[in-house]
């Protein structure tokens, strides 16, 4: 039988139960899934090192045979771990511990050669021992560590390691891949990529690389194989995002004429002056929308920096715009925010800002309705039932509708849709996008706004179909949050400041550890365990009266929308979440914050964490709880208490420890070799650059089959939930 891309790899070696569910859960079926399953390393045998020699701090591969694997729990912090005890070949032994990764002593077979590469810690006795090390079977142990591992290894540099799971490991992808290639099937995969883009940026063909990706036989090839699949992976996305900007562009927008008196009027009705970050993105805003083509920008500004009064303002510009040829009527806005509360805040501040023009303004959220004015209290609202709402939304009587992603269900129609407002752009997709634009046949401008702050590189990235406006500067007068690095030692002097701070009214977020965990049903298993037990430790041993809520992603919608409620209205004095649950709130009371085991988290994620509590009036405090005990790890949590701006941190962070702070695969979408590959501008541009000539000259790639196919065969689009 021949193999071809396309074969399952079932056809091309025999599978027990445990491969087929391990392969399915890496996402590989067929033979080019696991072409493209790429080495995660090479190992390099000059590099292993022997037990004896270790330094405490330093990251080191070793080899050798497994022993005693057990799992237990932590002493005091009653975290699951797993143990064993690695010998070398030299005899000396050390531990290793796998924190939060307990499944490890099951995964892990006993008395077989592994290597291991990890960080050496020093144990309360003195002896070093290695934690939470990645983990390699190996054919057999070396004599010395300047022996090969592999025989007759002068042909080949390194062995590739490839990440694994419980029945799939990387002596057997390394095997089947060596089968895959002597079947020739190398020669039956086209190359996506144009010739002459290769030549232009000197990247080898496919089969080259490939070869090389997987067996290279120096480290140059390895190196230059998986520049060109960073570059493939960048190339395809940016393709598919310039095709989406080009068919997006091609519709029908309303235009929206320039007006400066109109705007001046409107602004001079707030108690500010906009800083000049906000002037020049509704510069850029205003533009688009008067150009007579759909706009789709991004603003990408830090919590604080003002972003609602451009969207206040570019909405009034929009509900001041009749729709084409007639005397009467308003263009329509409808704006959308990730939770009900903060649907329900914006509404209250639209209601402040359009209050004098008499214009209707509905609220439309899963629980209820309200429109604005009421007729009975001409400065308030009332409520409304959900087809009342509807009605008037699709008469066009209502010209601001402001909402949940309720927003854009298909009973939602609208008369004149000029304007789509989308706060927490990831949160939404370019299929929901357009879903929103057919509404009334016509492709209503598009503005989206985020407050994470990411790297240039990354935004041209995942965000190529759009324009970008970067609001960098915050409003004047802002008292910075005072931010404290708490060593273990001084926790309760931490403690005492809070408690001083609940009984003067105030409240507090407590943020537990971030856990990176392989497998996600067990991250989010360790995460809910993590709150729960963190928040009865408050209640029984430091803050004894207070009302303390949790939050974590393994609640429902509705529940964490009630528990965000009740901290809102301080029905609770403390909320303890995980890092990863958004919580969509501003609570200006909320002054304390305390970041747990902050010295695991990217800067750009502490910055993002800090921001819950930049919008109180009160002096604001951050604590960052952190087991600081090198000078690198103290170095970098103190300059994040310098810098001022989440972009520079969101880079700094891409510099100083790679694009896992940034989240890989799980939030952007992307593989760990394209997330390496951001950090290299050069490139990014140059895939852009490609890939908006291309599309430029041909939309549909029909002149690129193998290029159009490979684009479509991208997984899904992934800043949809
Ligand atoms: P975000 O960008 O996080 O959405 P907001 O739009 O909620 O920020 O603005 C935060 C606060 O700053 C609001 O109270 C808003 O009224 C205020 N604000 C916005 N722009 C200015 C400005 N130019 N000067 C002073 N205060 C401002
Ligand atoms: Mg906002």
């Amino acid at each position: 039988m021949s193999i071809l891309p396309n074969t399952p790899i079932a056809h091309v070696t025999k599978l027990s139960d445990a491969h087929t569910k391990g392969l399915a859960r890496l996402g590989i079926n067929t033979v080019y899934d696991l072409l493209y399953y790429f080495p995660v390393r090479y190992s390099d045998v000059a590099a292993v090192r022997l037990i004896d020699q270790l330094q405490q701090g330093e990251t080191v591969t070793l080899s050798g045979t497994l022993s005693g694997l057990k799992t237990k729990k932590g002493w005091k912090s009653k975290i699951p771990m797993a143990e064993a005890v690695l010998q070398d070949v030299t005899g000396e032994t050390i531990k290793i511990v796998w924190f939060n990764q307990a499944y490890m002593a099951k995964m892990i077979p006993q008395n077989t050669p592994v290597q291991l590469t990890g960080k050496v810690s020093m144990g309360k006795n003195g002896k070093p021992y290695l934690t939470n090390p990645e983990h390699t079977a190996i054919p057999e142990l070396p004599i010395d560590t300047h022996d090969s591992l592999f025989g007759a290894s002068e042909d080949q540099f390194g062995f590739p390691l490839y990440r694994e799971t419980k029945g799939v490991t990387s002596k057997w992808i390394y095997h089947t891949l060596q089968r895959i290639f002597k079947s020739g099937v190398l020669d039956a995969i086209e190359d996506p990529i144009p010739v002459d883009i290769l030549r232009r940026y000197h990247l080898p063909g496919l089969k080259n690389s490939l070869l090389w990706i997987h067996t290279p036989k120096k480290e140059q090839d390895a190196a230059v194989a998986r520049k060109r699949f960073a570059f493939e992976e960048v190339f395809l996305i940016q393709l598919k995002k310039q095709q989406e900007r080009y068919y997006f562009e091609q519709q029908f927008s309303y235009t929206i004429a320039n007006n400066k008196q109109r705007d001046d009027a409107f602004i001079s009705r707030f108690p500010f002056q906009p800083t000049k970050a906000q002037t020049d993105a509704l510069s850029d805003i205003m533009r688009d929308m008067a150009s007579g083509r759909p706009m789709s920008r991004l603003i990408e500004g830090d919590v604080g920096s003002g972003k609602t009064f451009i969207a206040a303002v570019a909405s009034s510009a929009v509900v001041h715009t009749r729709p084409n040829d007639k005397n009467f009527g308003s263009l329509q806005v409808a704006y959308m925010a990730p939770t009900e509360i903060l649907a329900t805040q914006l509404y209250e501040n639209f209601i402040q800002y359009f209050k004098h023009t008499g214009l209707q303004i509905v609220l439309l959220t899963g629980s209820g309705c309200r429109k604005f004015p009421s007729k009975v209290n001409p400065d308030g609202w009332t409520t409304i039932s959900r087809a009342q709402a509807l009605k008037w939304i699709k008469n066009g009587e209502v010209p601001i509708v402001i909402g949940t992603h309720t927003l854009i269900q298909k009973k939602v129609e609208f008369k004149h849709l000029g304007l789509v407002i989308i706060d927490e752009q990831h949160r939404f997709g370019t299929r929901q996008r357009m879903q929103l634009a057919k509404k009334d046949g016509h492709i209503p401008h598009y503005l989206s706004m985020t407050a994470t702050p990411i790297p240039r590189t990354l935004a041209l990235t995942i965000y190529g179909d759009l324009d970008l406006s970067v609001v960098d500067t915050q409003p004047p007068g802002r008292k910075p949050v005072i931010t404290t690095i708490v060593p273990h030692d001084k926790r309760h002097e931490s403690y005492a400041h809070i408690q001083k701070e609940l009984d003067a009214g105030r409240q507090a977020y407590v943020i537990c550890p971030r856990i990176d965990e392989p497998d996600p049903n067990e991250e989010v298993k360790l995460q809910v365990k993590s709150v729960t037990a963190e928040a009865e430790r408050l209640k029984k041993e430091v803050f004894k009266h207070a009302h303390i809520g949790i939050l974590h992603s393994k609640m429902t919608k509705q529940k964490k929308e009630d528990v965000m409620q009740q901290f809102a209205a301080h029905e609770l004095d403390i909320l303890v979440a995980t890092s990863v649950v958004e919580v969509g709130i501003n609570v200006p009371n909320a002054t304390n914050i305390i970041i747990e085991g902050a010295e695991r988290f990217g800067l750009s994620q502490l910055h993002q964490l800090r921001g819950r509590v930049l919008r109180s009036t009160h002096q604001a405090y951050c604590y960052l709880f952190a087991d600081a005990k090198s000078q690198k790890t103290v170095d970098r949590l103190q300059s994040f208490i310098k810098a001022k701006n989440g972009f520079e941190l969101a880079e700094q962070d891409l510099m100083l420890r790679g694009a896992g702070d940034l989240g890989g695969t799980k939030q952007w979408g992307l593989s760990d070799l394209a997330m390496e590959a951001i950090k290299n501008i050069k490139m990014v541009e140059a895939a852009r650059t490609e890939a908006q000539r291309l599309v430029l000259k041909n939309p549909t790639l029909m002149q690129h089959p193998n290029l159009q196919a490979a684009v479509q065969a991208r997984r899904g689009d992934f800043h949809e939930e």
